[in-house]
């Protein structure tokens, strides 16, 4: 999943996108609102991470207008102990969720990924396409009973497919969703990870669910759609 993170303090900012990478996630930071209005804007970020005190437009006036943009990827606001008005008023512009300065790093994960799972209609907590099955909070792939290893980047990867089952998926937006800005060296870097995925999750059991569709990217095969 792909995550914004909008703080102004540097060590809190950095703290945070180490942490969220480490579990694999795909992290952009910003300190200011400003930026995030057209970050948020122009990308389908699966949660944002909103800090309330921001230099310039404070979190909540953020909150107000992403909304009123149309940008509903889920929010979750991070206010100060004491900063119950801000709750009320970020919640009522449209944060889904928040927590309190200063918080336990289990607790956010655990609600980012609560957030991520709104993103879906169905919201399962574990995602199954044929006999894959993939559970985001564990990180751990399963094809039938064989539990599956794969690299943060991979089970990243599979993560996109298993939530589009069926759909063709650009090389952008399987980019869009499971690299971010950091990521300098682009052209190439969609297929091999479609090669290593399929050496994991294909060539050992004669399957071939990753397709590639010429000329507009790559499908992972519905069995039951
Ligand atoms: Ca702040």
């Amino acid at each position: 999943m792909r995550v914004l993170i909008v703080e102004d303090e540097a060590k809190m900012s950095a703290l945070l996108r180490r942490g969220l990478r480490a579990e694999g996630m795909a992290v952009d930071v910003t300190p200011r609102g400003e930026d995030a209005l057209w970050m948020a804007g122009s990308t389908d970020y699966d949660a944002i991470v909103l800090d309330v005190m921001l230099p310039g437009i404070d979190g909540i006036e953020v909150c107000r207008r992403l909304r009123a943009d149309g940008v509903w990827a889920p929010i979750l606001m991070l206010t100060a102990r004491d900063g119950v008005a801000d709750r009320v008023a970020g919640l009522d512009e449209g944060a889904d969720d928040y927590l309190t300065k200063p918080f336990s790093y289990a607790e956010l994960l655990a609600r980012l990924r609560a957030l991520g799972r709104r993103g879906s209609v169905e919201r399962p907590v574990r995602l199954e396409v044929g006999d894959l099955a993939l559970d985001p909070a564990a990180h751990r792939v399963w094809r039938g009973e064989n539990e599956i290893e794969l690299s943060a980047k991979e089970f990243a990867l599979l993560e996109v497919f298993m939530r589009h089952p069926g759909d063709v998926l650009s090389r952008f937006q399987l980019l869009e969703h499971a690299w971010d800005y950091d990521y300098e060296n682009r052209s190439n870097v969609v297929d091999s990870f479609v090669r290593l995925l399929r050496k994991k999750i294909d060539k050992p059991f004669g399957t071939r669910s990753i397709e590639t569709v010429r000329g507009a990217g790559y499908r992972l095969r519905d069995p039951a759609p």
